[in-house]
């Protein structure tokens, strides 16, 4: 009988039978999972309390038929309380695990686990705001994946200056002759290197930094270019409502 002991971010969850539920977990050394949780509808289930979208979970596991596995015992690891109880991080914690669910089928990545638990941590912090959450979730992982952003010179021709546009496709910023893509103004510009740089807490503490919509935005556009399949979860909090579409309650 082959077990699985992992830590585990919750995915996304669907009904199944009278009282059951499967998660689709995104786990620390295995990739993404999915878990069947026998009773885990009924309102005294503790596998169902702790098995919700964008839980944080240790989990052990027994496999089933096919990729399936049972829940065994899943307990929390952080309990998440201040992201649960504010709609915008709830929503903007939607977009990671939107993105999550997004990477190849099969994909175990450790480094990937760990930035989706470190942003989960800092939509739960009250001294940040959500906001530019996702954007820099995003822009990470194109990081992680070897596909981060050019944003010292013009991904064309190399020129530094003036950069004026942001193309998604290209995966960089471009100059006035080159120019293609989003526009991209020189606060835009100065908040994506911000972001990209070691400035992030700064940023997350600023209620309303100027070029916030712009990054937001092109970083959204280069995560769908990346992952080739578009990312709702953003634009659903945008036009709100819309970010309980995860949940099975
Ligand atoms: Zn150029």
């Amino acid at each position: 009988m082959r077990e699985l002991n992992d830590d585990a971010v919750v995915l996304r969850t669907y009904r199944y039978r009278e009282a059951d539920r499967i998660a689709v977990l995104f786990t620390r050394h295995h990739g993404k999972v999915r878990v069947l949780a026998r009773g885990a509808r009924k309102t005294t289930s503790r596998l169902g309390a702790a098995l919700e979208v964008l839980g944080h979970v240790g989990v052990d596991l027994v496999a089933s038929r096919g990729d399936l596995f049972v829940a065994r015992h899943v307990a929390h690891r952080s309990t998440l309380s201040t992201l649960r109880a504010d709609y915008a991080r709830i929503g903007a914690g939607y977009a990671i695990v939107e993105a999550l669910d997004a990477l190849p089928e099969g994909m175990a990545d450790e480094a990937v686990y760990e930035l989706a638990v470190r942003v989960l941590t800092t939509l739960d912090n009250p001294d940040y705001l959500p906001e530019l959450v996702p954007a820099s979730f995003y822009l990470r992982l194109l990081a992680l994946d070897g596909s981060a952003p050019m944003v010292e010179a013009c991904v064309e021709c190399g020129r530094a200056a003036p950069l004026v546009a942001f193309d998604a496709e290209a995966g960089g910023v471009r100059c006035d002759r080159c120019r293609r893509g989003r526009p991209l103004s020189r606060e835009g510009l100065a908040l994506l290197r911000r972001v990209l740089g070691g400035d992030l807490a700064t940023v997350l503490r600023d209620p309303d930094p100027p070029g916030a919509a712009e990054v937001s935005a092109l970083a959204h556009e280069a995560a769908e270019a990346h992952l080739g399949r578009p990312l709702r979860a953003l634009r659903a909090l945008a036009g709100a409502p819309g970010v309980e579409a995860g949940s099975d309650r």
